[in-house]
């Protein structure tokens, strides 16, 4: 039987979701953006409502919505804010993911939990400044030492990675072995011998912070493996996997809040003696942006339902990010097109959501890279 509806629950959580990013989030973006900072008290209120461990079982403090109700809380947020957005994605659908995916049962209960319960944050930090696309050709290396791991090297481009307490690294444990050389750690950031450089500069999602990471002879016990030793490029995918359709819920989120901000535009702005909402021209790019959001949430809440009945869907799940980044970054033109100058200005929310849409097309995989994964499985399946 097909049931397309949501559940009361996934409804409130929807409905509680809306009334935080109505109330906190939105009316600050604006100033978010100008500011380059993420206020923290939003994150100690999102955390207060459980949204840091939505998608997470309740046994490790999550909220038990599974991967539709976090793509449900993305999308709300991404209405308000891409930078609240994202620096939860780095925290949830990275970070804390790599360790529910991934972790045994100890590590779940030591660091799933608080990160669950939004007492601690997480970073993912698998990029390195000569290693983006081809993460395998990583440097940074870590060498058993008996006890530990002593871990060196740096990393770049990591969301939250200032301000996370707990960091999944990657690093290379065994050169002679390729992708099968590389073994991924739960680290702290308060342990000797880690760093985080200063923010970056960015063009859009400028209230998340991405920073430099460096490892200097820092020592990592044994029990913080996360996986096997050799596995790690497996926990970096199989947590990619997932993080993608989430991802695509934000650009989706991100895109109503165009169209809707469009429409009102379109209907209110009177050009030639009447509302440009009569001219055709404007009917087709409003008519072009409903289907593309039509199209897009029905293969996002399809895969993220195909990720909480544990049937495998990496094609599905790049076609997802692929597809939600292009058709964000679609939106936010045919945005700005509608809202003529008003929209190339700051003063307008269209002129940051525009900057905020770009990024989706690099990270967590570039588009082109989403290409090779989609291909590699259509040629696998048709052999
Ligand atoms: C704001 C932001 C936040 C980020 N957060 C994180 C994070 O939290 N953790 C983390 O680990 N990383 C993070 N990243 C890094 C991000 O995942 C990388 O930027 C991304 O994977 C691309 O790598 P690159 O920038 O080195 O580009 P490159 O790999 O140098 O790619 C440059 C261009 O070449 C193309 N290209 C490369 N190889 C191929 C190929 N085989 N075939 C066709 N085209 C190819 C790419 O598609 C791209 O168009 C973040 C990046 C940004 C911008």
């Amino acid at each position: 039987m097909l049931d397309f509806t949501f559940t009361e629950e996934q409804k409130m959580l929807r409905d509680v979701a809306r009334k935080f990013t109505d109330n906190e989030v939105r009316p600050f973006a604006a100033e978010i953006d100008e500011k380059e900072e993420l206020p923290f008290d939003i994150i100690t209120k999102a955390a207060e409502l459980g949204f840091l461990g939505v998608v997470f079982p309740e046994q490790y403090g999550g909220g038990g919505f599974g991967e539709i109700g976090y793509c449900i809380l993305l999308e709300e947020i991404a209405r308000g804010c891409n930078s609240t957005a994202v620096t939860i994605g780095g925290h949830e659908s990275l970070g804390a993911m790599a360790i529910y995916l991934c972790g045994n049962e100890e590590q779940k209960q030591k660091y799933l939990r608080p990160l669950a319960e939004g007492k601690l944050l997480a970073a993912f930090a698998l990029t390195e400044p000569n290693a983006g696309s081809d993460a395998a050709s990583m440097k940074t290396f870590a060498v058993d030492n008996g006890k530990n791991f002593l871990l060196n090297g740096n990393k770049t481009f990591i969301t939250n990675g200032n301000i996370a307490d707990v960091i999944v690294v990657f690093a290379i444990t065994d050169a002679s072995k390729g992708v099968k050389g590389i073994t991924s750690f739960i680290v702290e950031n308060k342990w000797n011998g880690f760093r985080a450089g200063k923010p970056e500069k960015k063009m859009g999602i400028r209230g998340s912070h991405t920073t430099d990471l460096f490892f200097e002879n820092l020592e990592v016990p044994k029990e913080n493996i996360l996986g096997e030793v050799g596995n790690g490029f497996k926990v970096a995918m199989e947590t990619l996997d997932v993080a993608r359709v989430s991802l695509a819920a934000q650009c989706l989120g991100s895109s109503k809040e165009m169209l809707e901000l469009s429409i009102k535009h379109a209907n209110e702005r009177k050009q030639f003696g009447k509302p440009i909402a009569e001219q055709q021209a404007i009917q087709f790019m409003l008519a072009e942006m409903a289907s593309e959001i039509y199209q897009t949430e029905s293969i996002i809440y399809r895969t993220a339902w195909m990720i909480d009945n544990n049937i495998p869907c990496s094609r599905e799940s790049a076609i997802c990010k692929l597809v939600a980044t292009e058709t964000v970054c679609k939106i936010a033109d045919r945005a700005m097109q509608i809202h003529g100058g008003m929209g190339y200005m700051r003063e307008y929310p269209i002129e940051r959501l525009y900057r905020d849409a770009r990024v989706n097309r690099i990270f967590e995989g570039t588009n082109e890279i989403q290409h090779i994964v989609i291909a590699r499985d259509v040629l696998k399946s048709t052999k």
